[in-house]
């Protein structure tokens, strides 16, 4: 599959978030480095104060999230975590929101976005509105096309702001050259 080009914003570019990683890592592979201990510790701390509860399993920074923030795991209970967030001011309501689908799945209520019980929880711990997917990813309909001035293409399910955002790779000028319907 080709690699596609990632909108990046135009300003706040650290040297961490300029160069986008090529390799991909193994899904686990980077537990037990101080980033992800860093995170684990994260995720326990607000589970504790947030919910009252213990949170008891993995939490994983997972660079293959894309357009989530987070997501939940049913099976394994574990959590991953889109390193772009990290600098977001709002990753802790985006961790509170997974906490609410790992605490009510493993309580046996209602844990999907749609349930009263999800919904009352976040609510009630300020999580995150915006909705990860969880479990099986539903495939995302990437219906904005957009090139940059040098030509390097890319599909958004959302229009990206193209005063903000440039290329990815070049940082050239984005410009929206077809929308599906
Ligand atoms: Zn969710
Ligand atoms: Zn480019």
């Amino acid at each position: 599959m080709k690699k596609r080009a990632r909108p990046v914003p135009s300003k706040r570019v650290s040297p961490q978030n300029a160069a986008p990683t090529k390799k991909r890592q193994g899904f686990q592979s980077s537990l037990g480095t101080p980033v992800q201990a860093a995170l684990q510790q994260q995720v326990e701390a607000i589970s504790l104060a947030a919910f009252n509860r213990p949170f008891t399993h993995q939490a994983v920074w997972n660079a293959r999230l894309q357009t989530t923030g987070g997501r939940y795991h049913l099976k394994d209970h574990h959590l991953d975590f889109n390193p772009k967030m990290k600098e977001q001011e709002d990753f802790e309501a985006i961790i509170k929101h997974e906490l609410c689908h790992y605490h009510l799945h493993l309580l046996g209520r209602g844990y999907k976005h749609a349930d009263a019980d999800f919904k009352a929880l976040l609510k009630q711990v300020g999580g995150s509105r915006y909705a990860p997917d969880i479990g099986a990813r539903r495939k995302v309909q990437r219906k904005y096309h957009y090139a940059c001035s040098s030509g390097h293409t890319f599909d958004r399910a959302r229009p990206v702001d193209t005063k903000r955002y440039r290329c990815g790779r070049c940082r050239g000028r984005l410009s929206l050259i077809k929308k599906d319907n």
